[in-house]
């Protein structure tokens, strides 16, 4: 005769009987008393809850009771894990939002931590022995840095990113006056930052002009009232418009702008110090072009071309990003002090001119021929699994971070099959692996492109490419 559930409930212990366990005080002292609890009450209901369903049965219980120290165990350790996990990128997308974007240089780190672990002069001046401002830290750096290339002296300040940055300057220059933008540049950005939306929020009224894919200077001419505070030039970051197109360059829009008395911003996002030339990807100007067309305020992140952590720079004219700092809104939207440690010291790299300390750099600047001997010398360590085929092949590694799509580079990729694998069950289990590898899968292969894998982590791929 099978004994009832409610039979079979008594004799499963009490929450503190399992406490009471040998095995849990290690636990308790690594996950600590309150976290360990919960978890020996989750197990003992979930094992409570399959006896009333007839998972366990009489038969099976005394096996689930000598398995309740484990099963707690198991549970604690999920429940006191990171949820934020690092990982391997082998997606050879250098600047991916969903990833991170950009992994910071060891100098930015170091200084993380030095001016995190102490206390620092983030709004204090150490000359006058009183209350300082934290956007001066930067403000000397970002000169130098940007001196010569504007028709006037740039002043720069930092917010929390560059939507942030777009934000407070529209709000700062144009709140209750119109916006003049052209319809091919109202985007969405990753992560929902919308043109329109940002713009509602900033109290501006947004005037768009021209079509999709042709907006010409007079269309911007032509929309000009007596409420006219801004015209907007908008980064198409993560698409590109081809065929029949047109847009007016930014000297044009400085033209104009001079010419009618109104400020021309630019949202340039990616906001690269860098020629990217340099790394054979043409079309984005960066940082120093805008200023040299004469645009009196640009936007741009910290964390795509620039390299450095999360942030939105606002440079321009001095009597407008005044204006800026001035909102309160600036306040609300400020930068924190482990982001300007990690911005100077980016920015430091830069002055020294030592754009190989930056790492999203460093990898935009790796030839093919470099990514392809790595490649190979993984290749050659998995052939040991019979499971798997590998090949290489040509490919391109995407910059991302507010580049347009065509801004790619060639590389060598790893191509990877398994055997009774499908590519996006390969794709998964590398997913599921620890550290999780993240990888493309393109016509059938999983394709692994180590521009983006840091040269440390090719042995640790390579030994979980011989284990699937
Ligand atoms: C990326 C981007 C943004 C948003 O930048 P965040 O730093 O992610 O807030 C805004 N505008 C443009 C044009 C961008 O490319």
């Amino acid at each position: 005769m099978n004994t009832a559930p409610h039979e079979l409930l008594r004799q499963l212990p009490s929450v503190d009987e399992v406490l009471r366990l040998p095995e849990m005080l290690h636990l308790a002292e690594t996950a600590g008393q309150s976290a360990l609890t919960r978890s020996v009450r989750e197990v003992l209901q979930t094992l409570r809850a399959e006896i009333g369903n007839g998972t366990v049965s009489e038969k099976t219980l005394p096996a689930a009771m000598d398995g309740i120290a484990e099963a707690v165990r198991q549970h604690v350790l999920r429940a006191t894990d990171h949820s934020l996990r690092t990982l391997i990128n082998a997606t050879g997308v250098v600047l991916h939002t969903n990833l991170g974007r950009a992994p910071l240089s060891q100098n930015a780190v170091q200084r993380i931590a030095e001016v995190a672990t102490g206390y620092c002069n983030l709004e204090f001046d150490l000359e006058q022995g009183k209350r300082g401002k934290r956007d001066i830290h930067l403000q000397k750096l970002f000169s130098t840095l940007l001196e010569g290339f504007a028709p006037y002296d740039p002043k720069t300040v930092v917010v929390n990113n560059c939507a942030a940055a777009v934000l407070v300057s529209l709000n700062s220059l144009a709140e209750g006056g119109e916006v003049i933008v052209s319809r091919g540049e109202l985007v969405e950005i990753g992560g929902s930052f919308r043109v329109p939306d940002v713009m509602a929020k900033s109290q501006a009224i947004l005037r768009e002009v021209g079509t999709t894919n042709r907006t010409r200077i007079f269309d911007y001419e032509n929309a000009i009232t007596g409420n006219t505070k801004l015209l907007l030039r908008v980064h198409r970051s993560n698409f590109a418009i081809v065929g029949f197109t047109e847009q007016p360059t930014l000297q044009e829009l400085v033209e104009l702008g001079q010419r009618r008395g109104i400020p021309v911003m630019e949202d340039l996002g990616n906001g690269a110090l860098l020629d990217l030339r340099s790394v054979g990807v043409e079309g984005e100007g960066g940082v120093t072009e805008s200023l040299r067309a004469g645009v009196d305020l640009i936007t741009y992140s910290g964390d795509k071309l620039l390299g450095g952590p999360q942030a939105g720079m606002i440079t321009g004219r001095p009597e407008l990003v005044t204006k800026v700092r001035h909102n309160p809104l600036f306040r609300a939207l400020r930068a924190d002090k482990l982001t300007y440690a990690a911005l100077e010291a980016t920015l430091l790299d830069y002055l020294r001119g030592d754009h190989a300390a930056i790492p999203a750099i460093h990898m935009m600047k790796l030839s093919a021929e470099e990514i392809g001997a790595r490649a190979e010398q993984v290749m050659n360590a998995v052939t040991k699994n019979p499971r798997l085929k590998s090949q290489l092949i040509d490919g391109e590694s995407v910059i991302g971070g507010g580049t347009t799509p065509q801004a790619v580079i060639p590389t060598r990729l790893l191509a990877l099959t398994v055997k009774d694998l499908s590519a996006f069950e390969l794709q998964r289990a590398l997913r599921k692996l620890e550290p999780a590898i993240i990888a493309r899968v393109d016509e059938g292969r999983v394709l692994l492109d180590l521009r983006t894998v840091f040269p440390a982590q090719d042995a640790q791929l390579a030994a979980a490419l011989l284990l699937l």
